[in-house]
Parts: structure tokens; sequence; C-alpha cells
């Protein structure tokens, strides 16, 4: 089948989580305060690929600056909330190898209160991306629409340590998970990542993909598996949103391509392809601090990176 390299416009992905300000310090450097978010994050990768219809609550600090960048993206800005008081805030330091992370703060803000309600026009979406929220919160988005094609998305050690049951409650009706390696032990109770990963689809997602940060991903779908490394960027300067960006590239390139997984018929060279956009989409997110390497991104680095993974991993 050729690569489909179009923005798709008949299709739109409906997306959950967080706009936040992020204070994020690297070795390359340190910023007080940034747009940031899952939302944000997926949303802007998943905007290269097809329409994003977004759902998520600010504060009435929230600038125009940054409404004008998503909805320069043509990124539908009807379901984001704005309310009074201050938006999210989330501040994180990084190791020496980036390879972790420590969280300094998080002050919920307005999204302590938030009750998630989708404009009518969203509801009938066939793509339903859940970015990391509290569980229950997912799931009143799941409850609201109609009958997406496909639903998924991503959690966090957060929900997984303390919000257990309502985890796996949210999980039942996924259809695909993102999540990275430690994360994937901790919810399956498994230290090998393909036990670990078949525990976690017996809890409803037939299609897991277990991120490994710097090292890749790892796809598995049914009793199959793929796995890709990750793109080697010489400099890496802020990975924060990365694996928000992984979710946008896999979801918006499924949604590109109108894949249903839920009929069971998918050709697993297109799950595959979802994967290395999810990648490259993460890689070009480190490149730059924030969300600054989406000011300038264009569809074409964006196949072109997805050429050279083409050319990397064949022998
Ligand atoms: P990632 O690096 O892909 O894990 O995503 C980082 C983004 O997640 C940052 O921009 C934060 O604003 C956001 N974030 C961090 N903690 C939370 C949380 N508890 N709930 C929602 N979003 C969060």
């Amino acid at each position: 089948m050729p690569l489909a390299s179009t923005y798709n416009k008949t299709m739109s992905i409906v997306v959950v989580g967080s706009v936040a300000y992020d204070g994020v310090e690297t070795p390359h450097g340190r910023v007080e305060r940034m747009l940031g978010g899952s939302c944000t994050y997926i949303a802007l990768a998943a905007s290269y690929f097809t329409k994003v219809r977004i759902v998520a609550v600010v504060g009435d600090d929230f600038a125009q600056e940054d409404v004008d960048l998503l909805a320069s993206r043509n990124i539908d800005l009807e379901g984001l909330e704005r309310t009074a008081g201050k938006t999210f805030f989330w501040q994180g330091v990084y190791s020496q190898d980036m390879n972790d992370r420590d969280t300094l703060r998080t002050d919920l803000n307005v999204f302590e209160h938030f009750d998630p309600k989708l404009p009518a026009s969203y509801k009938s979406e066939p793509y339903l991306l859940l970015g990391n929220i509290q569980p229950a919160l997912q799931r009143s988005v799941r409850g609201q629409m109609a009958k997406p094609r496909i639903t998924g998305g991503d959690t966090m050690n957060l929900w997984i340590e303390h919000f257990r049951g309502e985890l796996l409650q949210t999980l039942q009706g996924w259809d695909f998970l993102l999540i990275n390696d430690g994360e994937a032990r901790m919810l399956s109770g498994e230290k090998n990542l393909r036990r670990a990963a078949r525990a976690i689809q017996a809890m409803g997602p037939r299609t897991v993909v277990i991120k490994r940060g710097e090292y890749g991903a790892i796809l598995f779908h049914g009793d199959d598996y793929f796995i890709v490394p990750g793109y080697l960027l010489e400099t890496v300067f802020d990975p924060t949103g990365a694996g928000d960006c992984f979710a946008g590239g896999f979801t918006g390139y499924l949604a590109q391509q109108g894949i249903d997984l839920a009929d069971g018929t998918i050709d697993r060279r297109e799950l595959s392809r979802a994967v290395i956009f999810g990648s490259v989409m993460g890689s070009f997110c480190c490149e730059r601090f924030g969300v600054d390497r989406f000011r300038t991104l264009t569809r074409e680095e964006i196949d072109a990176r997805f050429q050279e993974f083409k050319t990397f991993t064949d022998f």
C-alpha cells in the first residue's frame, strides 16, 4: 500500500488531557514557564495528520499567543474551557542523561474541578485519544462519545499506584494503550516486557505499545510484535512531551489512514507504520524546548524522517 503522506481532512481525533504551563530544567537549560500539557503535545503532533478537537481546561492566565499557536495548527478549540483561576502548572527536572526526571511541583489549579464536557459536534467523531489525566475523567469522556472506531490513550505511575481500580475499569474499553516500560511493569506486576504486554492485553487493550525512551518502542498486537529503535538525535534538548507526541503521531497516522482496530482486520504493517510515525513525532519534540519545534516543523520533514527510519532499519 502506498504511503498516504497527506493530511486527511475527513477524519477527526478528539483529544482530552492537560493544557498546562510547565517549568523545565534539562542539562541544556532551564525555562521557568512555557506552554505544555499532555493534550497540547498530543494535539500539536496529531495535527500534521488530521483534524484535532481538544477537550481541556485553562485558567484566565492562559495567554492569547498560546491559543494562537494551537489555532495556527487548525486545532478545534471549542472544547477548551476557560475558567476563573490559574492554568495547571507542572515543574520537572531531568537527570544528566535525561532518562529520568523528578517532578518538583504539580499545581492542579483549574484542573482540580475539571469535569470534561464534550461539545455536541465532537461526540460522533471516529477517533478518541485519552491523554494522561485521571482515569475517571478519561472514562467520562469515552462515555460521552457515540461510538468511536478507535479509543486509546496513555497513563502514568500516579494513576497506576493510587487509582488502580479506576484505571483497570477505564482500560476495559480501550483498543490501545501506550505506556512506558517502567509503568508497564508496575501495571502488570511482570518484569519481563513480553509477559507484561500479555497481562495488559488481558486487561482490555488488544494493542499495547511499550515505550522505552531513547531506546525505542515495542508494539504488541494480538500475538504479534514489532520492535522499533529510537531515532538517534545528536542533541536532546528537552524530552518533555515526547511520549505525548508519540501518541499524537501514532493515532494521527491511524486516523489519517481511516483505520478501524475494532474490526480485527487491521493490516499489521499499518500499525507498524503508526509506531514509526509515533517515534518520528517524539524525536522532533525533543529537538527544542517545550513545544518550540512545532512552530516550524513541516509534514515534509516528518515524511523524510519516516523514510530515514526505513533506511536505518533495513537489512
Ligand atoms: P510526557 O513528557 O510525555 O510525560 O508529558 C509531559 C507533560 O505532561 C507536561 O507538559 C506536563 O504538563 C504534563 N503533566 C505532568 N503531570 C501531569 C498530571 N499529573 N496530569 C496531567 N498532565 C501532567
